[in-house]
């Protein structure tokens, strides 16, 4: 199980949600909204105090799920294209590669040949607007066939800070109906490519391994060099 962090009406805080608002005790009991008091629903906190909410106004909650899904999603990589003609495109894609490994805290891997599949990566990531000049062009156009997130670069008026202080120059990070931005490591979205657990961005690394940048916790780093081959870095995607 990981916590993850919700923005959910009032009428689906859940028994264990531990509310934003009320981090000193989880909610033991939520009962039904009364249709008598369609305003308000009572929480019972793990330390018996009480708590009105509203069933419509949205809560802040972080919540046990099954790590399953999030931490498969999360240690998919995503594609990174580019032009490749020259060596500062290919810096310049290699670049874009780590800072959206380190702004998602998932793999990000960079295509200079055709020799990918699209299909295989969660979204793709551009350098540039426009890559018909590019010799992944291909890359693109099934990208676009298989209906997948492509993203073209954000301008400098697009760059988004999360509260936790995570800059997003290439990546859009969840904004709420709220207007609060939510990174990837705020949702519990992101996952360590060496041992699958959730990240903590400040003491993440960024491991180069072939063509992709690995996010891993610092700890997890001695294992990644003791196999120096990475060959679990590469299982695990
Ligand atoms: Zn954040
Ligand atoms: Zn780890």
């Amino acid at each position: 199980m990981a916590r993850t962090t919700l923005t959910v009406p009032g009428s689906e805080i859940l028994p264990g949600d531990i509310l934003k608002r009320y981090p000193s005790a989880a909610v033991a009991e939520a009962a039904d909204v009364d249709p008598r008091y369609p305003n308000s629903r009572t929480l019972i906190m793990a330390d018996g105090t009480r708590y009105l909410c509203s069933p419509v106004q949205e809560y802040v909650v972080t919540r046990d799920v099954d790590d399953e899904p999030a931490t498969a999603h999360a240690t998919t990589p995503v594609l990174c294209l580019g032009p490749v003609e020259t060596p500062a495109d290919v810096k310049a894609l290699r670049a874009l590669a780590y800072s959206v490994a380190y702004e998602l805290g998932r793999p990000a891997v960079w295509a200079t040949n055709t020799d990918h599949t699209v299909t295989d990566y969660a979204a793709v990531y551009l350098t540039a607007a426009s890559l018909l000049d590019a010799a992944t062009l291909v890359l693109l156009g099934e990208a676009l066939v298989a209906d997948m997130d492509v993203h073209e670069p954000l301008t400098a008026d697009e760059v988004v800070t999360c509260d936790c202080g995570l800059v997003h120059r290439h990546t859009r990070p969840l904004v709420d109906a709220q207007g609060v931005v939510w990174c990837a490591n705020c949702l519990g979205d992101d996952a360590c490519s060496w041992c699958g657990e959730e990240l903590d961005t400040e003491a993440a690394e960024i491991v180069e391994s072939g063509n992709g940048f690995y996010p891993v916790h610092a700890a997890c780093l001695a294992g990644v060099r003791r196999d120096a081959s990475t060959s679990r870095l590469h299982a695990a995607v």
